[in-house]
């Protein structure tokens, strides 16, 4: 399999080289060319584990010779990555079990150590990145640099703390992120990671990554990755678990092989949702894939009128890590459907104009599978509450947003298909919002996580037990237009100090 980019196809990489580099040297990023060779074996699925499901869809994403050269039988290479990622390291042996609530499904995607659905990604992603490394025989030093707008920064330290070969550099949005989330990060001991505060929000974090990949010149023996969903490596775990709640559907005589599934998926950089678009491409029957915003609904707005714009105000949300203007993973769905020409034009226009429109025929054709809508903080808070007296089932605000799209979409949509919302994160990663829905408010989030427990007496997941008390280690704060500075030093020094 190559990888082409998006605004490029001239522009071909291995996967392990694709891995490795995370985004094109021209600011697209990595697609697979054809998905004509990844078609998933429907046929084995019952009879597969989460784990296998895995491993089977990284062998199709990743064939060719670049990732385990001498294995003969590449599933069960990946098979090892994946349990070296994986094993242990979430709190239900499942990394994605599917819950009833009403008519529809939720797929709890927030057992890991992070307690967001980026675990799932991000405790493989390392796994890859090391292949990637020894099987290229690369000698270099990886820096990942990422920039998170809360949840990737958490489980990208997780993954990559203390990994032999490899640093990490993390900037998050100074005010903007949950104060668990903020804890989650700068307590990280691994003495291979750093975490900055940028004065600015998600997008000017992001832009001044993406800045510092295409400007910075490196030192000998160092180069630089992305742990973002720009990354094919981050993006290619999260495909398997479509086809697992598929699976596990079938297994539960929810559905029978063939039938097809909505998707809802609260959604900011694009990311999640486009690896459900992938795994369809891959053929799963898919019915829709509905894409949930909160108030930053530059997406709702793009799928009802082909026109993106990002030039509007900036909402800070109490589902922070959806809090994006510019989803840069819709560039590789454009890329689908206009080819690399178009794209890049697009892209060009979003970066001088903030703004680009597609054409009728374009919106068309995306519109064929995905639908769209929002949610404000008042209705997303309400929906929690209804929910948990309903059906005794507590859902964090991420959640609740695409839950509450679900609602108002199903109503005008129903198709007849089964319908399942992702769930990207603890109730207890935001008990603050939690705890104000449900009728209390706190001032301390930390209080409020102790509160959520003896209220609805779900389990704390192990890694926020005592998080009030574990010790801040990162302390850096830079203005957005210093974080060029602030990675040219850090990448100048052998060892890091806190
Ligand atoms: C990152 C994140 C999202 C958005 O996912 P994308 O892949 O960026 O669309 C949604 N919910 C939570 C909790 C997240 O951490």
């Amino acid at each position: 399999m190559w990888y082409l980019s998006t605004r490029n196809e001239k522009i071909r990489k291995t996967p392990a080289e694709a891995i490795l580099k995370g985004i094109a040297d021209d600011g697209g990023l990595y697609m697979p060319e054809c998905f004509c060779s990844a078609k998933f074996p429907m046929d084995s699925l019952t009879k597969m584990s989460g784990k296998e499901i895995s491993a089977k869809v990284l062998s199709l994403l990743f064939s060719g010779d670049s990732m385990f050269p001498e294995a003969e039988d590449k599933a069960e290479a990946f098979l090892g990555a994946v349990k070296r990622g994986y094993d242990g390291k979430f709190d239900d042996e499942d990394y994605a079990p599917l819950a009833k609530v009403g008519n529809a499904f939720v797929m709890e995607l927030y057992h890991g150590p992070t307690c967001a659905f980026k675990d799932v990604a991000l405790q493989l992603l390392p796994q890859l990145v090391a292949e990637a490394k020894r099987a290229t025989g690369m000698k270099d030093e990886i820096v990942i640099l990422t920039a998170t707008s809360g949840d990737t920064g958490s489980a990208a330290l997780s993954g990559f703390s203390d990994v032999d070969g490899t640093k990490i550099i993390v900037f998050y949005p100074k005010h903007g992120i949950s104060a668990v989330q903020e804890r989650q990060m700068v307590s990280c001991k691994g003495k291979n990671t750093c975490v900055v505060a940028v004065e600015g929000n998600f997008d000017d974090a992001q832009s001044g990554v993406k800045n510092i990949f295409a400007t910075l010149d490196l030192p000998e023996g160092v180069k630089l990755s992305s742990a973002n969903s720009i990354n094919i490596g981050r993006l290619a775990p999260q495909v398997a678990y479509y086809f697992k709640a598929y699976k596990d559907l079938i297994n539960g005589n929810e559905i029978k092989m063939g039938d097809k599934v909505n998707f809802i998926v609260p959604t900011g950089n694009f990311g999640d949702i486009l690896a459900g678009y992938f795994a369809m491409q891959m053929g799963l029957p898919v019915g829709k894939l509905v894409c949930a915003s909160n108030e930053n609904k530059v997406l709702t707005d793009f799928f009802e009128n082909g026109v993106y714009n990002k030039n509007r105000d900036f909402h800070v949300t109490k589902s922070p890590s959806m809090d994006i203007l510019i989803s840069s993973n819709l560039e590789r769905l454009l890329y689908l459907v206009c080819g690399a020409e178009k794209c890049a034009a697009y892209m060009k226009d979003l970066k001088e104009k903030g703004e680009y429109k597609i054409t009728k025929e374009e919106l068309d054709a995306i519109k064929s599978v995905f639908d769209a809508g929002f949610a404000n903080d008042e209705t997303t808070l309400d929906v929690i509450k209804s929910v948990y007296e309903k059906h005794g089932y507590i859902m964090d605000t991420h959640t609740a947003v695409a839950w509450k799209v679900y609602e108002d979409w199903a109503k005008e949509n129903e198709n007849g298909y089964k319908s399942v919302v992702l769930s990207t994160a603890s109730a207890y990663k935001f008990s603050n919002s939690v705890m104000n829905a449900i009728g209390k408010e706190y001032d301390d989030e930390f209080d409020a996580l102790e509160k959520l427990n003896a209220i609805t007496g779900a389990k704390i997941p192990g890694s926020l037990v005592g998080i009030k008390e574990k010790p801040v280690v990162h302390k850096n704060v830079v203005k957005k237009e210093d974080m060029l500075t602030f990675v040219r030093d850090m990448v100048g020094k052998k060892e890091w100090t806190k």
